[in-house]
């Protein structure tokens, strides 16, 4: 017999047809002789009422099952009395487990730093089930608008020598003894021995090497890994999260702010497309005003303007901050926050940068002062993009590595993308993370990747 699944019964409502169904059992409601059971099995938002009655072998143990229990069954689809399009009768149950007493998820309502202490179990949940749905679909969503918009997908290396961001946020990646490591004659640990003949590390970017590809096949984008060991604990950093970079040969800084911008919009309306159910239910319980924000938000462009706009939009507004609003200074949370949340009530393209406060990569302007950074911060989440025009002139690029105390060896082929028939070009990063809390409106970082990873935290 086919196995199905709720998802295609819900599509298909086979009204009289005989099929097979596993799941995991929501609650259950016993009368007499007969068995309500609401099973769900994770392919869709909906469950489907079953019910059993006592002529089932093994009737007996099998309603013993409580929530949490799994079983596979077969069974006919028949119009339901209720409120649901449909039911159905078992007719033999082919497998079920009894869930121990201490099923963690009885209750209604636990908490999601509860859940978190059980993320082997919470995808069986309401919430994570239309998380991760959505946060599949999101993924769908980036390769096919890449893909159709002529981008081609590229894996770049996830073990670097390289800090292309220069933030010092590594994790080093060594098979050295840790408790007695091979010395030099200063008697420092002698990277030399290690693995890879050198110091390395889990990569902080993939940018480097999508800039490679791009100046060869035009538009290229990665979707992978990323490492940072960020030591602060908040709602929106990891140390271990997913990383969207496109890359795109002879487009200058307002081409990928464009693209940026035109990659969230496709992302929601893909979601609204294709994951209805699970926004409706996030819409009810965990974010009200989801889909009216997702709808506004999908068709108003992005307002563009340049950090000194912003400096000077957040310097004349009344209001106070923790952190004082400086030109040169780098713009915090609460900042980010104020022009997004307040003064725009949408996303915000951020543009010009002080040089001072950006990666090494990033193409001069002519005031000596600023950068072709830029950032695009949504409400709720603050920065969802990183971005900029890279420096393809080759004298600029070494004098600011330098000014910047760089190792010029480890960047030689970088530097020979300028040496050998140097083009304009641009990209950005996208942290997937950013962007699933953005369109599903969870507020923790830790509740939109499936197995988080943050300081002191490494479980599963
Ligand atoms: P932030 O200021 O929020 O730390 P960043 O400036 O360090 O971000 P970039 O280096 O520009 O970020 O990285 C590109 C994108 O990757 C960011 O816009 C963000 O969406 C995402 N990102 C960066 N760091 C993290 C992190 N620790 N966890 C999850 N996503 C991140
Ligand atoms: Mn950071």
């Amino acid at each position: 017999m086919k196995l199905w699944t709720v998802k295609k019964l819900v599509e298909k409502k086979p009204i009289g047809e005989k099929v097979k169904l596993g799941g995991w059992i929501k609650s259950q409601r016993k009368s007499k002789a007969f068995t309500f059971i609401v099973l769900n099995d994770g392919s869709t938002q909906d469950d489907v009422q079953i019910i059993a009655d006592d002529v089932l072998e093994g009737y007996e143990e099998f309603v013993k099952c409580g929530t949490g229990s799994s079983m596979l069954l077969h069974g006919e689809v028949v119009e339901s009395q209720g409120k649901q399009d449909f039911e159905i009768r078992a007719t033999k149950v082919e497998f079920f487990h009894r869930a121990d007493d201490d099923y963690p998820l009885q209750k209604k309502g636990t908490s999601m730093e509860f859940l978190r202490e059980v993320s082997h179990l919470r995808p069986r949940t309401n919430t994570f089930g239309a998380v991760f749905r959505i946060r599949h679909a999101l993924a769908q969503a980036t390769h096919k608008f890449f893909n159709d918009n002529g981008f081609f997908y590229v894996n770049t290396p996830i073990v670097t020598a390289m800090d292309a961001e220069g933030a010092g946020e590594l994790f080093r990646v060594s098979t050295l003894d840790a408790n007695n490591p091979p010395k030099n004659d200063k008697g420092e640990v002698d990277f030399s021995k290690d693995y890879f003949g050198k110091e390395s590390y889990l990569c902080v970017t993939g940018q480097l090497e999508g800039e490679a590809f791009a100046c060869g096949m035009g538009s290229i984008y990665t979707f992978g890994p990323t490492f940072r060991s960020e030591n602060s604990n908040t709602a929106r950093h990891l140390a271990e999260f997913w990383m969207i970079e496109p890359e795109v040969a002879f487009a200058d800084l307002d081409d990928v702010a464009k693209l940026g911008a035109d990659y969230i919009q496709y992302m929601i309306n893909y979601a609204l497309e294709h994951c209805a159910p699970e926004l409706n239910m996030l819409n009810k319980f965990i974010s009200k005003g989801l889909i009216d924000k997702l709808n506004h938000v999908a068709k108003t462009p992005f307002k563009q303007i340049t950090y000194t706009e912003a400096v000077d939009i957040l310097t004349s507004s009344k209001k106070k901050f923790d952190y004082k609003v400086e030109w040169g200074a780098d713009l915090q949370t609460e900042h980010e926050r104020f022009l997004t949340d307040e003064h725009f009530n949408g996303p915000v393209i951020v543009t010009d940068y002080p040089k001072d406060i950006k990666a090494f990569y990033m193409k001069q302007n002519p005031d000596g002062k600023t950068v072709r950074a830029m950032d695009i911060l949504v409400p709720g989440v603050g920065e969802i993009i990183g971005g900029s025009q890279r420096e393809e002139d080759y004298d600029k690029l070494t004098k600011r590595m330098a000014e910047m105390d760089l190792e010029e060896d480890l960047y030689r082929w970088y530097l020979d993308l300028r040496r050998f028939g140097t083009v304009p070009h641009s990209g950005f990063g996208l942290g997937f993370e950013r962007a699933v809390m953005y369109i599903t409106g969870m507020t923790n970082i830790r509740d939109v990747i499936p197995f988080y990873r943050t300081p002191g935290h490494v479980e599963f």
